[in-house]
């Protein structure tokens, strides 16, 4: 089974500098260096509600 790729723009070639830790989407590293930041939990509600399917500052998959 293939695994499906992820089509996210921050997965792109020219996009040299991710604003985000992790892709939203697929939930992969996507700049390296940025740090986690340690407050998100709060902020996981509402990137559910925009359609983020992971948490760009911590990687965890939001909702069920
Ligand atoms: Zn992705
Ligand atoms: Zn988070």
């Amino acid at each position: 089974m293939v695994k499906s790729k992820c089509q996210s723009v921050y997965h792109r070639p020219d996009m040299k500098v991710a604003p985000f830790k992790f892709c939203p989407d697929c939930g992969e590293i996507i700049n390296d260096k940025l740090r986690p930041k340690a407050d998100c939990a709060r902020t996981h509600t509402l990137r559910k509600t925009k359609g983020n399917k992971y948490c760009p500052d911590c990687g965890e998959k939001l909702g069920k």
